[in-house]
């Protein structure tokens, strides 16, 4: 009889689980550099986006464990510290998330190949996540493309992204 999460998918969860920690601690990093350069709002955001992606990771490890896997969490790797612009920390963002897309995408290719039914149930979840990080931080970074150099609407920018809720 095969366990519900065989020791290589358990491997790749893992892969995964230290992909999206990575992902908090870049998001923290710009959350702060935007915050030193005046940016509250966007220091706010990227704060929430943080938390969002500690929360794949959590969720990433409660299906290990629920499928009598083993959660092992690994060293984080270092992240950028400073970004030119918000223009910048946002295209870095949408760049990361089609990365993270990727990483989704071949799990899943994975799981389809094992036919492993449960594993491809729940990254579902983040296959729809991920179209949808992708096309918001696709519309944030065409929005401030759109209003560079324009201080009044970088300021409205900025106070719009402060009313982002946990
Ligand atoms: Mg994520």
């Amino acid at each position: 009889m095969r366990t519900i999460l065989d020791s290589h998918m358990g491997v790749a969860l893992n892969k995964q689980v230290n992909a999206e920690i990575w992902s908090a601690y870049l998001y923290l990093s710009m959350s702060y550099d935007m915050k030193s350069k005046g940016f509250a709002g966007m220091a706010h955001w990227f704060d929430v986006q943080a938390k969002e992606e500690f929360g794949h990771a959590k969720r990433l490890m409660e299906y290990i464990v629920a499928g009598d896997g083993k959660v092992k969490l690994e060293p984080v790797a270092e992240v950028q510290q400073e970004w030119n612009s918000p223009k910048d920390a946002f295209a870095d963002t949408l760049m990361h998330e089609k990365v993270v897309t990727e990483k989704i995408h071949e799990l899943m290719d994975m799981a389809v190949a094992d036919k492993d039914y449960a594993t491809q149930n729940m990254l579902n979840w983040f296959i729809d996540e991920q179209v949808e990080e992708e096309d918001t931080a696709r519309a944030l970074l065409a929005t401030l493309e759109a209003i560079e150099g324009d201080k009044a609407a970088m300021y409205l920018f900025d106070s719009k992204l402060a009313a982002r809720n946990d």
